[in-house]
């Protein structure tokens, strides 16, 4: 039986392997593996692509939340306000600088609900973070809004929505500041772990760049402790190439959620695009009762799918004692199906799987 991978990260395309080859190439030759000249390529060609004044390359998306927020002078004493659906390392950035996540219930789009927001807000909120899950953008002008009469700072986490717009408008240009994953499962990746923050501030790129590196000043000042977050320059010669390509793939992932959209059974909740807003299918969600069923029937023909149960963050052991209620939430979250998205699946593959899902909701309605 042929296998249809939930995501194929190999390099299959001779093209594509043999550009990233040469860059690698490049890198060999002139030997700055740290602080290379594709560093400072990739985070002026990011900076463009995410309409910021500056990006600055780390290792990892969560380093990157991690020292965005560090360098905002979020810590302890401090609350930031984010959703109860994200992965893991959003909570657990906000936490390892000292700070307290405090976990907003979502709304139908699975993002944060703008309207949860303000009843959580205390004397110690500093900052909200919203997720733009599974690729699709959040409410950024009702929550930019809560955040002015409040005197909030935002910082988006738009690991999952690089490339996704709303009105024209691309993530990561939101808030006063952005975080980005470019991991290998991101639809912006290196070949390994890499990450990016994303500012208009002199002063807060200049405080990033010294907490990449040991907070470190001109080699020779530690003006505030930090550890090694640097982003290898190897990741960044591999990520000009990948940026470069990174619209065909977004394309690819729209039209096989178009298919999706056109060809499940009606009885499937679907993710529902917002007007004017360009959704990147990160995750390709659907909703459907008896979900752990449907998962087993589709797992049995060899199809991959994903819960996304851990994504529930107060449901996490480490995060059970916040306060909080997540009403939306917790009735999605047993309901929630990933299907395969990627932009390796070809059209034989969205049919069967149609067909499977569509077969499974016939015979068990
Ligand atoms: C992937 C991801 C991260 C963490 O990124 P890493 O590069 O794996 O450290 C953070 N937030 C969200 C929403 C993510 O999807």
């Amino acid at each position: 039986m042929k296998t249809i991978p939930f995501l194929d990260l190999a390099v299959r395309d001779t093209a594509e392997r043999q550009a990233l080859l040469d860059a690698v190439e490049r890198v060999l030759v002139h030997g700055k593996f740290i602080n290379g000249p594709e560093l400072t390529t990739f985070e002026e060609q990011m900076a463009n692509f995410c309409r910021r004044r500056y990006a600055v390359g780390v290792n990892s998306g969560t380093d990157a939340l991690y020292i965005g927020l560090k360098a905002l002078g979020i810590g302890p004493g401090e609350e930031v306000l984010t959703t109860a659906f994200s992965w893991i390392a959003t909570a657990n950035a906000i936490c390892m600088t000292g700070a307290r996540p405090v976990f907003v219930d979502i709304g139908p789009d699975l993002n944060l609900d703008p309207a949860g927001i303000e009843p959580l807000i205390t004397d110690r909120t500093r900052a909200i973070m919203p997720v733009h899950y599974a690729g699709q953008v959040c409410r950024m002008d009702a929550i930019g809004r809560v955040a002015d009469r409040h005197n909030l700072l935002v910082v988006e986490d738009a690991a999952q929505a690089v490339g996704a717009t709303c009105h024209g408008q691309p993530a990561g240009s939101f808030g006063d500041m952005a975080c980005a994953s470019l991991n290998p499962m991101k639809l912006l990746s290196a070949c390994g772990e890499a990450g990016v923050i994303l500012t208009d501030d002199d002063d807060i790129r200049a405080k990033a760049v010294a907490l990449r590196y040991n907070g470190m000043i001109d080699k020779t000042v530690c003006t505030q402790p930090g550890l090694n977050g640097r982003m290898d320059t190897l990741q960044a010669a591999i990520l000009i190439e990948r940026l470069e390509h990174l619209e065909d793939k977004i394309q690819r992932r729209i039209d096989n959620a178009a298919y999706y959209q056109a060809n499940l059974n009606d009885a499937v909740g679907k993710p529902v695009a917002r007007a004017g807003c360009r959704d990147i299918y990160f995750n390709y969600l659907i909703q459907v009762d008896r979900r752990d069923d449907l998962a087993d029937h589709l797992q049995a023909q060899g199809i991959e799918v994903q819960t996304r149960d851990w994504d529930f963050l107060p449901r996490q052991p480490a995060y059970q004692s916040e306060r909080g209620r997540w009403t939306q939430a917790a009735k999605v979250a047993d309901r929630l199906l990933c299907l395969p998205v990627h932009e390796g699946l070809t059209g034989d593959d969205l049919a069967s799987i149609c067909l499977e899902v569509n077969r499974f909701l016939e015979i068990t309605p």
